[in-house]
């Protein structure tokens, strides 16, 4: 049983096409696929039609939502909550807003560096996607010839410690996870200890904390962790019964060393995870996404 709970697509800043990841991940053998776009659900019906179609894919529809948390960003994996609710959906909003409004701040800040990029370029290069974000900036850096991938334009130009980074709009962490409870989904952060973020808030009092806020989970294994990290996460998870995952973090070819099931959630962690959504969306009495595709 391949279970992979984290992957994005052109709708966030991945670059398959919904359809595409789903009949990707048929292809590298996985029987749980997760689709977890940037603060996003645009690419749901797409992927769920796909997975419908396909058969042998069963998908769990998520958005990873881009919050703050004691002054450190954190990505927080939502899963399966009513993509309808209300407060959840003006949250999104306000996120996207975020993203988009700091795209004329980036292109001024490497125009004072005398790199000149259009609002255009980076928008053509988006393509489908719901938000024009860094990564698209990226792209248009490599397709310049500034840099020669997205890895290294965000070491150089567009990461916090870089010339032209601009700070945005983040969602308040336990804000959104009580949104995800109310929408009837079950939240799992996203790799909480991964180099780039300040994860001293979130050790083990940290994440005990944001149970009792609603937290149901953390994503353990991923490329961000080094191996002592994820032991320690591991053990964390079990001391505070919280599910752990892994996943791949899959961007097409958006992001380098992320292959589809490169990393994986075992079946029982799935199960928890599920059973938990089912009591959640039964509790906020929403309508819940079904999990969809597969032969069974
Ligand atoms: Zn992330
Ligand atoms: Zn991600």
């Amino acid at each position: 049983m391949r279970i992979d709970l984290h992957t994005h697509t052109n709708r966030s800043d991945g670059t398959d096409s919904p359809a595409d990841l789903v009949q990707r991940a048929h292809e590298a053998g996985i029987d749980v696929l997760g689709l977890t776009d940037h603060d996003t659900t645009e690419g749901w019906s797409e992927a769920a039609d796909a997975a419908r179609r396909t058969g042998g894919v069963r998908l769990v529809r998520g958005i990873e939502i881009s919050t703050r948390y004691a002054g450190a960003g954190v990505h927080l994996l939502a899963y399966l909550p009513d993509p309808t609710h209300p407060g959840l959906v003006a949250e999104l909003e306000r996120v996207l807003d975020g993203r988009n409004s700091r795209l004329p701040a980036i292109l001024e800040r490497l125009g004072a560096l005398g790199i000149d990029i259009a609002a255009s370029d980076v928008r053509r290069l988006a393509g489908d996607a719901a938000a024009l974000g860094r990564p698209h900036v990226a792209d248009a850096l490599v397709e310049r010839g500034v840099v020669q991938s997205r890895d290294e334009a965000f070491v150089r130009y567009l990461g916090p410690s870089g010339p032209a980074y601009v700070d945005r709009y983040a969602a308040d962490l336990v804000n959104t996870l009580g949104l995800v409870t109310a929408a009837g989904g079950v939240s799992v952060i996203a790799h909480p200890w991964a180099g780039r973020h300040d994860h001293r808030a979130l050790d083990g009092a940290g994440l005990d904390a944001l149970k009792s806020a609603g937290l149901a989970g953390v994503e353990v294994d991923h490329q961000d962790h080094d191996d002592a990290a994820r032991a320690e996460l591991h053990r964390l998870a079990l001391e505070l019964d919280l599910v752990a995952t892994g996943s791949s973090d899959y961007h097409g070819s958006g992001k380098i060393d992320h292959d589809l099931a490169c990393n994986h959630t075992a079946p029982e962690q799935l199960d928890r995870l599920l059973e938990m959504a089912d009591r959640s969306s039964a509790a906020a009495g929403r309508t819940a996404p079904q999990v969809v595709g597969g032969s069974a």
